[in-house]
């Protein structure tokens, strides 16, 4: 049975930087710092190995991606431990257990999904056939809050249709990535896989890397505006998931009772450290404080503490400079008048990054709590008292990843669905995603779709072959 020490001793590098655990503070392990020669010689080697990853057949790379996911299943406990201690998310709950089962679903998943050659014309003069070939190295960049499961997103596709890749972990969550890709590459061809480690010039290293045909970015807005202009040079393909900040919409006729449990872990859903939270949630004046109230319920209800021990369900902020920016947010909205219901008084002395759920209402649509993303456990709770004002405020921002409608009449909530500004719009849900429906944002949210048979087209090339019969 592999442990999580043999997984420490298999890619902690003794000389790397100290990685710290957000709820103690302690040392989880040393993370090898890479270089922009890394990236280099890392993308060299990806390159050589793609050509005969490509010459497989696509039944033998759905097989071996099939291999990885039980490679990673037959380690879920060390890697959830692993995830545990790196990213503080608790090993239960929608959290370290179910991140490393999704990784695996991801990729089990992405080996069961096809995408033949199409006939696109035949009039018996010309046949057109659309073929999708690999791209080459694909380069994919990660953040901290779900690192394995987004490196799953990003990677899986990819290697399916026959391109190498280059990994590039968020400097907060190295080791999670390091171990996950040390499993696959338990079963992978050499090279085809390639991890390396680093800061942003890292990254931006392999964003302009004139041998990566195509970068998948799952990162904050302002990163994705540097891949975008790293990557001008070379013209590379892109897939940009950026940030969010998730409207939701509580229409008068909602039970607040029957949605108060899904409204709550729409947005605190890892601590609220997900792309595609609930960030800012609007609800009708005739339910406003039925709703809060099953809503404080709730948060009162849910433990948060060290995400190794079994009853955690919330875990800390996984970096202080993210606990720094949401408790600054929670401060200036309670100064400006908003009631906090709930939380929003950290201990400061006690160790690790836990911030309190926190629940501020009767925030006014300006405040900074609500225009920017918090990416952290603090939900502001806005009144309306026509729809059209909710509908104008939820699509006022530049972003548009997710957004979601609660009541109980669902073709009135469709109607709304329908005028919200938002790659995904959930109907009494928030957040959830399925390896076959397409996942990506509007607006400045990003571009480009991941998921099912959008998200193989998008790591692959459309080639046309016309031919006369
Ligand atoms: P960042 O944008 O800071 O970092 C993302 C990744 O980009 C990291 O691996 C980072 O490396 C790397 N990076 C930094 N600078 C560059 C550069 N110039 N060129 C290329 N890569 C670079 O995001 P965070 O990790 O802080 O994640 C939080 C943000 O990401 C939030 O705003 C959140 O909304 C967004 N996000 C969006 C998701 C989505 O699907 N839309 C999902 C998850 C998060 P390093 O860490 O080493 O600096």
């Amino acid at each position: 049975m592999l442990t999580l020490d043999d997984l420490l001793r298999q890619i902690t590098d003794p000389s790397g930087r100290e990685i710290f655990d957000p709820a103690t503070g302690a040392t989880v392990g040393r993370a090898p710092m890479g270089s922009t020669a890394d990236v280099d010689s890392a993308v060299a080697r990806a390159r050589l190995a793609q050509v005969a990853w490509a010459a497989r057949t696509d039944e033998d790379r759905a097989d071996l991606l099939v291999r990885a996911a039980a490679a990673v299943e037959s380690a879920a406990e060390p890697l959830a431990e692993l995830l545990t201690r790196e990213q503080g998310k608790p090993l239960n709950g929608a959290n370290a257990r179910f991140e490393v089962a999704g990784s695996v679903a991801w990729l089990r998943a992405t080996a069961g999904t096809a995408l033949p050659d199409e006939t696109v014309f035949d009039d018996g003069v010309i046949h057109a056939q659309l073929n999708y070939r690999p791209i080459g190295v694909v380069g994919a960049i990660g953040p901290w809050n779900w690192p394995m499961m987004i490196t799953v997103w990003q990677i899986a596709p990819a290697l399916r249709m026959g391109n190498s890749v280059v990994v590039k972990p968020s400097e907060y969550t190295p080791l999670s990535v390091l171990a996950l890709v040390k499993i696959i590459n338990g079963v992978l061809p050499e090279d085809v896989l390639v991890p390396i480690t680093g800061n942003g010039e890292v990254g931006s290293r392999l964003a302009r890397h004139a041998d990566v045909g195509k970068i998948m970015f799952t990162g904050s807005t302002a990163t994705g505006r540097n891949v975008i202009h790293d990557s001008a040079d070379s013209v590379k393909r892109l897939t940009l998931e950026l940030g969010g900040n998730d409207a939701g919409i509580v229409l008068p006729d909602v039970d607040p009772s029957a949605v108060a449990n899904e409204i709550f872990w729409g947005a605190f859903i890892n601590a609220g450290q997900t792309c595609a939270a609930l960030k800012r949630l609007y609800v009708h004046d005739d339910v406003y404080e039925a709703v809060c109230t099953e809503l404080i319920r709730v948060a009162k209800e849910t433990p948060m503490g060290n995400g190794l021990e079994e009853a955690s369900l919330l875990g800390p902020v996984q970096n202080r400079r993210q606990f720094d920016k949401v408790r600054s947010l929670v401060d200036s909205a309670r100064a400006a008048g908003a009631r906090v219901l709930v939380g929003g008084n950290p201990d400061l002395e006690a160790p690790g990054n836990f911030y309190p759920v926190t629940l501020v209402a009767d925030v006014d649509n300006d405040n900074p709590l609500v225009s920017e993303e918090q990416f952290g456990p603090a939900l502001p709770i806005v009144r309306y008292r026509h729809l059209d004002d909710a509908i104008e405020m939820a699509n006022a921002l530049d972003v548009g990843l997710g957004a979601s409608v609660w009541g109980s009449d669902v073709d009135a909530a469709r109607r709304v669905a329908a005028r919200l500004e938002a790659g995904t719009v959930w109907i009494n849900a928030h957040g959830s995603v399925h390896p076959m429906i397409p996942f990506g944002g509007i607006k400045q949210s990003g571009y480009g779709l991941e998921f099912g048979v959008e998200g193989l087209k998008s790591v692959s090339v459309p080639q046309v072959i016309s031919a006369r019969h």
